[in-house]
């Protein structure tokens, strides 16, 4: 199970706190005191600063002083001013207290023990031992605030690494996810006016992720389920948050606002019309007959893209991708190009179907390139053949360019040998969910097969019930079931930077995802060949691995690579 510690000692709790009004003493006049004095203003507290008549104001201070957003007490730090100097409604106890003199002053253990003992929140500078909580060092942008801490390892460090996270953030996010927070707000009011307000208690106003996604977080809808699709704008704008890139994310446009908002409508495909025709032209101008490519975008590490599929991406005019389209392939796309993601969330997943062909045929009449750019393979569960179809009844027969299926690249990135010598000679591929989401027949147990179960995590524990034990309907005829004790693995977000992998076995497996909560998409890989590399110690029931290092040495060569290149 996960290590809480990491083996560097207790992990910090981590919290943002609202201090308006909160009264902050502030011990020492030095530059130090004067940044802490900046920060409590900036948060909407008021500093007290206490700092005898023989110190030296930091001008910054004074300033602050002088325009009457802090206080300023001219004597020597007396006990008495921690419980006497606060609010009047915490019975004047101090809420904060910064001690700036630095750990050899003989006022600043004093200080910090008698704090602690008051339950006062305390920090000494230069002092770890002292402080009962640090500082951040923080980023902001809008409502967005990113604190990173070293445990005291290297402040440099800390700002130098917000500098290379803030780099990485689109510009304007802050702004975005302004809108999109007053977007939940709405819908949040209207369904909750409109009586659904349970349906949509999904504890997101939180940003404390400790549940990550609930294991539910993609349980599925049917097309008919009428209470669900009430509150599809929701669900809706959950999905875009987990799977749009960021860039799409922090430049959302007033009208994508507005097309989350509004329920289907029957007339939407015209107005999918008209956005191409405002859209994407073809760029000679002249009349050509447009082509179409269906292609394959791999598991998720941009890396995993064929070429063939990457000039794809380069040369389209314009792109229509699936939903689970890894972001860091949509980054790859030229800005110029006109890319629309399919607004498939649980119960839509005809009509965002339909959409996306309707969009493609106006495209191809005006003679443009259009990608219809799919997640893994094209032909393994994405429709694909449907979409062929589709395009050659209307007179554009697809290019169709295979890609990395999850199938096989989720467990090779487990270390899951899909077939191994001795212990699976065959593999297996099916689906976790029907058709109109029935449950599938499950495979009968063959001891030398590895079976790969995509779509299956929103319904593990009928799956793995299945798998395991004699149902109902099999009363007539004999399955031969999987043994409990039969190795399996969770893959989500293979080739991700969060990929996670849960190793256990059939009996084991649904509390440990129920404990680990969802982090889609992921797959269920199970059989033999799941011990083959990694074999859990016995006392262990799961073992949870973070991260994606499949790539690891590999891009050190080609980084090594490219600083040649640049050096030359
Ligand atoms: N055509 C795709 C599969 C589409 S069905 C392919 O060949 O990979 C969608 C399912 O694929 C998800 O429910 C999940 O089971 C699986 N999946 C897709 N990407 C994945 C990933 N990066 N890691 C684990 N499973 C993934």
């Amino acid at each position: 199970m996960k290590d809480a510690s990491n083996g560097f000692g207790p992990v910090p709790l981590l919290t943002s706190w609202n201090v308006e009004s909160h009264i902050y003493l502030i011990i020492g006049a030095n530059p130090l005191a004067a940044s802490r004095c900046a920060k409590s203003i900036e948060a909407g507290a008021k500093p007290v600063v206490i700092a005898p008549e023989t110190t030296n104001l930091h001008y910054t201070l004074s300033e602050h002083i002088s325009r009457g957003d802090a206080q300023l007490i001219r004597r020597e730090f007396r006990d008495e001013d921690v419980t006497k100097l606060g609010r009047e409604e915490v019975d004047r106890v101090v809420d904060t207290v910064f001690v700036t003199l630095g750990a050899s002053h003989p006022l600043s253990a004093h200080i910090s023990r008698l704090c602690q003992r008051l339950r006062i929140p305390v920090n000494v500078s230069d002092a770890p031992d002292l402080c009962s909580f640090s500082l951040l060092s923080t980023y902001s942008d809008g409502p967005l605030h990113i604190g990173i801490t070293t445990s005291g390892r290297g402040c440099k460090l800390a700002s130098r690494l917000r500098r290379e996270i803030s780099a990485f953030l689109p510009a304007k996010l802050g702004s975005a996810i302004d809108r999109l927070g007053s977007v939940r707000r709405r819908l949040w009011e209207e369904d909750h006016a409109a009586g659904l307000g349970e349906a949509n208690a999904d504890g997101e106003g939180d940003d404390d992720d400790a549940l990550g996604q609930k294991h539910t977080f993609n349980s599925l809808v049917m097309e008919n389920d009428a209470s669900a699709a009430k509150t599809r704008r929701m669900r809706w704008l959950s999905q875009i948050c987990e799977y749009w890139p960021l860039r799409k994310l922090a430049s959302i446009t007033d009208e994508d606002i507005e097309t989350i908002l509004q329920a289907y409508s029957a007339d939407k495909k015209s107005s999918n019309e008209q956005e191409l025709v405002n859209g994407a032209q073809s760029p000679s101008g002249i009349s050509q007959k447009g082509r179409i490519v269906l292609a394959g975008s791999g598991p998720g590490h941009p890396d995993m893209l064929t070429r063939a599929t990457y000039k794809a991406i380069q040369s389209a005019d314009i792109i229509l991708a699936d939903k689970l389209v890894p972001a860091p392939v949509l980054e790859l796309i030229p800005r110029r190009t006109e890319v629309h993601i399919a607004r498939k969330f649980p119960g839509n997943a005809d009509q965002a179907q339909e959409e996306l062909l309707q969009m493609g045929i106006t495209a191809l009449r005006k003679g443009l390139r259009v990608l219809r750019l799919k997640q893994g393979d094209p032909y393994l569960y994405g429709r694909g053949a449907e979409e062929f179809d589709f395009f050659r009844a209307e007179g554009y027969t697809p290019v169709v360019l295979p890609g990395i299926t999850s199938a096989m690249s989720a467990s090779l990135f487990a270390d899951i040998p899909a077939t191994h010598r001795g212990v699976s000679d065959q593999v297996l591929v099916c689906t976790g969910t029907g058709r109109k989401g029935a449950a599938p027949e499950p495979p009968a147990y063959v001891p030398t097969q590895t079976v790969v179960f995509l779509m299956a995590l929103h319904r593990l524990s009928a799956l793995v019930e299945s798998l395991t034990t004699n149902l109902p309907e099999d009363a007539t005829r004999s399955r031969p079931l999987w043994p409990k004790e039969t190795p399996c693995a969770i893959v989500e977000r293979a080739s991700c930077p969060d990929q996670r992998v849960v190793r256990s076995t059939l009996e084991h497996i649904c509390l440990a995802f129920e404990e680990a909560g969802s982090r889609p998409p992921g797959l269920l890989v199970v059989g033999a060949s799941c011990h083959v590399l990694h074999r859990p110690a016995h006392d262990q029931k799961w073992v949870i691995e973070e991260g994606f290092h499949g790539l690891d040495g590999l891009q050190l060569e080609s980084d090594a690579a490219m600083s040649v290149i640049e050096a030359q």
